[in-house]
């Protein structure tokens, strides 16, 4: 049984999280912080989360309920993020990260931490993404040096704060990687103006912010007389949540490291 604790658990997918740990027969909810500041400090998260009362209140902190967990699962911002790393490596406890948005220098932060706390770091957690991901390498190996355009087109509710989607980031990488190309070199992220053609070789992006959307993907593979669209559409966050506790349960037989989604679903080659 895993014992876990979601951070930020009063957010849009901290509440689903807590319901999807409810759920699972091997995990028990035994924690859920909210920030220090918040109005919502010792409520049940049951009731934050619909569930009805629980009797597992929300905290203001991990330190609070460190003796009760063996796992933390984040989908909260990039600096809560890092402080819950060194909470983990102090403390031994095992970490699932959904947040998106780190820049290089938290990248380089957090991957500081790989020899001393078992993560799984995921820009999504669903199942179909990762199973998508795949198919994109397949594609990209078979259609990218052959004159076929890419494009990136992602689309989200209008809340999200960063753009492209992480997952939007880790789809043009997978296509990258298999083609010796690089987004630093070849991503193209803003068409504005008098830009003048495409390049053969460039992987662009595009994003739409918009109303409730839950979160949509297509890698576009198009060139004179055919397009070949990959498309992920999520229509739940359960189905990233469900992804997050299966890490969190797998991290269990993991030594120290760093590992993706992948990973948890053995669909790495290497793996
Ligand atoms: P949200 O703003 O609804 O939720 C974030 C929550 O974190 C908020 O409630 C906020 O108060 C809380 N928080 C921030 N700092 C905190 C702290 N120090 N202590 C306690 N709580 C803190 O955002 P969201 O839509 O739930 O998304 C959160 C993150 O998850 C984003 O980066 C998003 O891109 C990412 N995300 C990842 C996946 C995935 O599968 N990996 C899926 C969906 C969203």
């Amino acid at each position: 049984m895993t014992r876990i604790a979601i951070v930020g658990v009063a957010g849009r997918m901290g509440r689903v999280l807590a319901t999807a740990v409810h759920q699972d027969a091997d995990a028990v909810l035994a924690g859920g912080t909210v920030r220090p500041e918040s109005s919502l400090v010792g409520t049940d998260i049951g009731e934050l989360t619909g569930l009805g009362k629980l009797g597992v209140m929300a905290t203001d902190s991990l330190e609070r309920v460190v003796d009760d967990i063996d796992a933390v699962i984040d989908f909260t911002t990039p600096s809560a993020t890092l402080a819950n790393l060194a909470f983990c490596a102090s403390h031994g406890k095992r970490l699932v990260i959904g947040t998106t948005g780190l820049d290089d220098e938290q990248l380089a932060t957090l991957d500081s931490y790989c020899d001393r706390v078992p993560m799984v770091f995921a820009p999504n957690m669903s199942v179909g993404v990762n199973l998508t991901l795949n198919l994109l390498q397949t594609a990209a190996a078979a259609l990218g040096d052959e004159g076929y355009d890419i494009e990136v087109v992602e689309a989200h509710h209008r809340h999200k704060v960063d753009s492209p989607s992480g997952t939007a980031l880790k789809m043009g990488e997978t296509v990258a990687q298999a083609l010796g190309r690089t987004l630093k070199e070849h991503g193209v992220f803003e068409r504005v103006g008098q830009c003048g053609p495409r390049r053969d070789d460039e992987i662009g992006f595009a994003t739409v912010r918009a109303g409730d959307i839950v979160g949509e993907h297509t890698v576009m593979f198009a060139t004179e007389g055919e397009r070949i669209e990959i498309t992920h559409k999520a229509s739940s966050r359960m189905t990233f949540a469900k992804g997050a506790v299966r890490a969190a349960r797998w991290l269990s037989a993991q030594p120290a490291g760093r590992y993706d989604m992948q990973d948890v679903l053995g669909l790495n080659a290497e793996s």
